[in-house]
């Protein structure tokens, strides 16, 4: 079945390379020239584990190509995905012009019967919108309309594409569902649940997901202020509450507040399309306040721990939002970053992956070639993303490039215990 991918970013180039992989013939689009040339001649643009070698195995099939043609990628395909992106706009709504202009190039583009498919995050009613777009522009061809909201996690979304979780598809009629469940064939064989529902519950499952987890970080980081109020232990409170079942142990891991790509922005929507149909979603604005207290605490945490922090240099491990990504969208190490620098902080900084990126934003810091180039001179350590390679550094080494053997860690990655015994001064989240 021939496939258009409409958006070559990280869920789009996945999703692609991964449904070629499942079999499917996927033309890749993008506006972006610069993205395709890379591509095309073997350069993945971002920083995903696993992904370069699913790109090279699916094009020397022949399975996968990279175009800025969109009109041809219509044309040639039978399902169109959208997986363009949908950033927030100034009042939390996410902004829909790239879903808008790919809608409008398959109605005034379409050759034959089409099925529309959204893999980017959008609001309920955007499925309706699509719809509302190609009948207006174009009444000659048929057309169905999908949503098919994608879950995968940036630094693992290789494996989360092929072992999925959930399938869900929204469908306004019953040849989508068919061709839809074509395409997944492979994973529905493997056993991956299927959610078939309609368009707008298959929208609303998405910002549910996202933000139920985005509910559950804020949930343990203020437990975490709790206990750093009681001198409790978070994670032994973790532990015990998470042996519950009905809770679960995973995402019950304090730090510096959630960011990337999708849970500010998602938290965001889901507020404003509850507020646009009349109703207030309290947990979820609550979730938001948290969040942003939560990030802003942290620079108190450090002067905490540090004492005047004007003129001094800090050492800051880790700049995306998360491990085993470039990508530092909404990145909690950022904004402590950012808080840094107001305070009179000059920052050394170190990250494996997302430095290029952060220059961009932040030319004015001192970027390091490891941990313990990004230590020297300075007066304390923040580790603010736990990346595999912070989590045994040799901290005698590390000790002794500071000049004062100081570590705020964000993160919980090291024993306080352990860490005191060593002669450090540490300082972590919501532990005595
Ligand atoms: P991204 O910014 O990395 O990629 C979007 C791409 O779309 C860009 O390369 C851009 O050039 C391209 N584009 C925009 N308009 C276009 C057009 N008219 N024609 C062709 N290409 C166009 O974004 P992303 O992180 O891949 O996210 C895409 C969507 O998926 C968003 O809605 C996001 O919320 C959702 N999502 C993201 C993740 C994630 O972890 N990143 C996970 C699940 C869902």
């Amino acid at each position: 079945m021939n496939i258009c991918m409409v958006g070559t970013g990280y869920v789009g180039l996945v999703t692609g390379a991964g449904l070629a992989d499942l079999g499917m013939n996927v033309i890749c689009v993008d506006k972006d020239a610069s993205k395709i040339s890379a591509l095309a001649q073997g350069v993945i643009p971002i920083y995903e584990p696993g992904l370069e070698e699913l790109v090279a195995r699916n094009e020397r099939k022949g399975r996968l190509r990279f175009t800025t043609d969109l009109v041809s990628g219509i044309q040639n395909a039978i399902a169109i995905f959208i997986a363009v992106g949908t950033p927030p706009k100034a009042d939390g709504s996410p902004d829909l012009s790239f879903v808008r202009e790919v809608a409008e190039a398959v109605a005034d583009h379409m050759n034959d019967y089409k099925v529309v498919v959204t893999k980017s995050t959008v609001p309920t009613g955007t499925g309706k919108m699509i719809e509302e777009i190609i009948r207006t522009r174009n009444g000659k061809w048929p057309f169905s309309i999908v949503s098919n909201p994608e879950f995968l996690r940036e630094g693992s979304a290789v494996g989360d594409f092929l072992e999925p979780d959930r399938i869900v598809i929204g469908a306004s009629d019953a040849k989508a569902i068919e061709i839809m469940k074509e395409i997944y064939k492979p994973l529905f064989l493997r056993e991956t649940p299927f959610v078939i529902t309609d368009v707008a519950s298959a929208e609303l499952i998405k910002y549910a997901s996202n933000g139920f987890l985005a509910v559950k970080i804020s949930f343990i980081n203020e437990i975490a202020r709790l206990c750093e109020l009681m001198g409790a232990s978070v994670e032994d409170v973790a532990t015990g509450m998470g042996l519950d079942p009905r809770i679960g142990p995973r995402f019950l891991l304090p730090g510096p507040g959630f960011g990337g790509s999708c849970f500010p922005k998602d938290t965001a929507a889901a507020a404003d399309l509850s507020r646009q149909n009349g109703y207030v979603f309290e947990l979820i604005e609550a979730t938001i306040r948290v969040n942003a207290a939560t990030k802003s605490r942290m620079i108190e945490k450090i002067r905490g721990a540090v004492g005047t922090l004007a003129g001094t240099t800090a050492a800051v491990l880790g700049l995306s939002f998360k491990p085993e990504t470039d990508d530092i969208r909404e990145s909690p190490a950022l904004a402590v970053v950012g808080d840094l620098l107001a305070a009179g902080v000059r920052v050394r900084a170190f990250d494996p992956a997302a430095m290029e990126n952060a220059r961009a934003l932040y030319p004015q810091l001192t970027y390091a070639k490891d941990a313990y180039d990004c230590a020297a001179g300075a007066d304390f350590l923040v580790l603010a993303t736990e990346w595999n390679e912070f989590r045994a550094l040799d901290l005698e080494r590390l000790g002794s490039a500071l000049k004062c053997k100081a570590m705020i860690d964000l993160r919980n990655v090291y024993d306080p215990g352990e860490m005191h015994q060593a002669g450090w001064k540490y300082t972590s989240v919501g532990r005595p």
